[in-house]
């Protein structure tokens, strides 16, 4: 049997187990996917003694993704973004990020043009960095705007070494959202326990705007619900979930895994 985990601390209310280990019944592969609880400090011991011990290969999550850079051959892509989601041991130990193209394969998937689009890209944490390199690679121009202006504006700076990308003032939202095709909330606003919050409300939305919430606990957020009110095309968070676990998963297997198997497994444990 071949093992595979995600590290992370806190790493309990992860739900890639209950998605990858969906996906390896369907297939019928002889694989196990636990979750395991790493502090920062042990994470060089976790990521060898897993590799010694022969898993398939490894999830990282929050506090761990920019620290793996330490320890981690990461690809191109993870290196740009500045942290690692996805650990394989084919060759060595290498690392790469699927969140950017979770992001991305969950805006096509939900029939959403990218290139040539005005994306508003709101937050420039972790999950931020990887959507805003992957969509200006592929054609978007990215506004960022952040809580805190100087994370947005040094985000923008690197990101403009791989496409068009500003940043804006986080005081200017209704405005910004005029101007833009595709909203992304990719900060923990409304995220449990603060459900109740938005940054973004209906009254300064448009009904051609697309507006994707990369937050999925809970799934229906004020956020989504608030676009709804203004006619606006909605897309939440599971489907970056389900699409950034599936490239890991080809990672790791070289497989496809099957989609639908894995979005009901996480569906059904977020009800
Ligand atoms: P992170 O690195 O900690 O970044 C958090 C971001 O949210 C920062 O930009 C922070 O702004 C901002 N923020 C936090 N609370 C806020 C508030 N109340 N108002 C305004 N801005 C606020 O976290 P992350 O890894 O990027 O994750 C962000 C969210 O995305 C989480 O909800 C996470 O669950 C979700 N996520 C979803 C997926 C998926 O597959 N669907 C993948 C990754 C992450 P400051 O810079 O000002 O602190």
């Amino acid at each position: 049997m071949k093992l595979f985990g995600v590290l992370g601390d806190p790493v309990s209310h992860s739900l890639s187990p209950v998605m990858h280990n969906a996906a390896f019944k369907a297939l019928g592969m002889d694989c196990e996917y636990h979750a395991f609880r790493v502090s920062p400090d042990s994470l060089c011991d976790a990521i060898r003694g897993a590799y010694a011990l022969g898993f398939g290969g490894l999830n990282l999550t929050i506090p761990l993704k920019e620290k793996a850079l330490e320890i981690v051959e990461p690809s191109e892509i993870a290196k740009k973004i500045g942290a690692i989601n996805t650990v394989d041991f084919k060759n060595g130990i290498v690392g790469y990020n699927t969140d950017g193209l979770g992001a991305k394969m969950a805006l096509e998937g939900g029939g959403v043009k990218i290139r040539g689009k005005n994306v508003l890209l709101l937050g420039a944490g972790g999950a931020a960095r990887a959507i805003a390199h992957q969509l200006a690679a592929d054609g978007a121009s990215v506004t960022i705007a952040n809580r805190t202006h100087g994370r947005a504006v040094a985000l923008a700076k690197e990101v403009e070494r791989v496409g068009k990308a500003k940043a804006a003032d986080f005081c200017e939202l209704k405005s910004l959202i005029q101007n833009s095709d595709i909203l992304i909330n990719s900060t923990a606003s409304g995220m449990s326990p603060k459900i109740s919050e938005t940054l973004v409300t209906s009254d300064m939305m448009h009904s051609s705007l697309v507006v994707f919430d990369i937050v999925y606990n809970p799934v229906n957020t004020v956020l989504l619900k608030e676009a709804k009110k203004a006619g606006a095309k909605t897309i939440d968070g599971v489907m970056m979930l389900v699409y950034q676990g599936a490239c890991a998963f080809k990672i790791w297997t070289g497989k496809t895994p099957p989609l639908e198997v894995m979005e009901k497994a996480v569906r059904e444990r977020l009800e």
